[in-house]
């Protein structure tokens, strides 16, 4: 696998007076980084002469956020988004990895279409690794060549935006994943229940007169696609998990040791059905907005080690594609730049589970951790590359439109005001985001 890690010359940089936070736990110390990795933590550092010295007094630092749920749009939806804009938006969220979806125009279903987003992504503000299709053009018919992507350092496969509909098809993937040792990620979605709904079928759906999809829509695919991966032993990632049922068959197969790993999006275990009640697009996601049930049960999922990662499906769309009526308007938010805050604000954890939910436990997922040779997750120690976020977890903020690096503007959360600030960026090694302005 070509190595893909940065090589811009970064200068020495002291980040002074904050708490270190990792997978090891907390500690009050200075963090000296140097040639791209970190030199020395210790309480009390004296900055060599001629760094680049920048404050952390109050806050926390802590390896980069990895988002596994990134929609870039690059190649054929550059008005909505591009490599460049997305890993600007998420490096001002605190993230140094994204995971880039294969649900692009042409899909990322081939060797050509991984390298040109590795190309594309080459001086990109956070490390880009990409999930590729399962099937060709994300149809669910034929297999796509996953051989010829692993080899390219593709780990993990998906054909998000739908579910694989075929449970022989699946099979087959599943059995020839575990041949090439990746990952299938599924968005468990059964067309012929969620049919044309357009929100969670209940009772908001009636009171508001659009159709529905159930959430036994995504139930019934995760209980397939567990008995499929207990049957062939191939490891498999539950994309965005949204309901209660989902979340207890995963609870289950982790208690029988299976290999599945789950994701929750931030808008999943904030918002319900009831946000509908305006018809605004910017509420329409998919799976879509759930009770006030699902919602507890993922957050109790996240709480109890049953849901492994926080995603954010940070979907962009352009006004022209977004600001239609409810029914008829794509689904998806914006998510890079609020998940932090939503994170460490929604879900009453301390600030080390939110981390180890954002960061180690993604980065792991997607194999960018150290164990693996990645630079991504890793323990804030000497020797590491210096992939870190800081951020005070006490600084309010008001989400502006103008503001948002992101060339889409779709977020619910215009207006709201966040609590916990992304402060600085190091991407190994180079300040991309310093005092919360991105350098690039
Ligand atoms: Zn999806």
């Amino acid at each position: 696998m070509a190595d893909r890690r940065r090589t811009r010359a970064a200068p020495t940089v002291a980040l002074m007076g904050g708490t270190v936070a990792d997978r090891h736990g907390t500690r009050r110390a200075d963090v000296l980084v140097r040639d791209g990795h970190i030199a020395a933590v210790e309480a009390g550092l004296d900055p060599p002469t001629g760094s680049l010295v920048l404050e952390a007094d109050g806050c926390v630092v802590a390896p980069g956020l990895v988002d596994l749920h990134t929609h870039l749009r690059e190649p054929g939806r550059e008005e909505s988004e591009t490599v460049e804009t997305g890993t600007r938006a998420a490096a001002l969220g605190g993230y140094t990895a994204v995971m880039a979806m294969p649900n692009t125009q042409p899909p990322l279903d081939s060797a050509e279409a991984v390298r040109n987003v590795y190309e594309l992504a080459e001086d990109a503000l956070a490390e880009v690794a990409v999930a590729g299709a399962i099937t060709v053009d994300r149809a669910g018919e034929r297999l796509a060549p996953m051989a010829e992507m692993a080899g390219l350092g593709v780990r993990l496969f998906t054909d998000d935006g739908c579910g694989v509909q075929s449970a022989g098809l699946m099979r087959r993937a599943f059995e020839y994943a575990r041949g090439l040792g990746v990952t299938l990620a599924q968005h468990c979605e059964d067309r012929t229940l969620a049919a044309a709904g357009a929100m969670h079928e209940g009772e908001w759906s009636s009171r508001l007169g659009l159709p529905g999809a159930p959430g036994a829509a995504e139930d019934v695919m995760v209980a397939r696609d567990i008995t499929l991966a207990r049957e062939t032993g191939a490891p498999l990632h539950l994309l965005h998990l949204s309901t209660a049922v989902a979340v207890g068959l995963v609870r289950q197969a982790k208690a029988e040791g299976l290999a599945v790993t789950a994701e929750a999006t931030p808008h999943h275990f904030t918002l319900t059905d009831a946000c509908t009640a305006g018809y605004d697009p910017a509420f329409k996601v998919n799976p879509p907005l759930r009770p006030p049930d699902d919602v507890d049960a993922v957050k109790a999922g996240l709480a109890d080690g049953t849901v492994d990662a926080i995603a954010t499906d940070h979907a962009p769309h352009s006004p022209e594609l977004k600001d239609l009526p409810f029914d008829q308007a794509p689904p998806g938010m914006l998510g890079l730049e609020t998940a932090l805050p939503l994170a460490l604000s929604g879900l009453g954890l301390p600030v080390e589970r939110v981390l180890g939910l954002l960061s180690w436990q993604p980065a792991s997922i997607a194999r960018l951790d150290p164990e693996r040779g990645g630079g991504q997750g890793g323990p804030v120690s000497p020797g590491a590359h210096a992939n870190l976020c800081v951020f005070d977890p006490a600084a309010t903020w008001t989400v502006e439109a103008a503001r948002l690096a992101s060339r889409s503007r779709n977020t619910p959360y215009v207006g709201r005001t966040m609590t916990g600030r992304v402060r600085h960026t190091l991407l190994y090694g180079e300040p991309v985001v310093v005092e919360a302005e991105a350098q690039r």
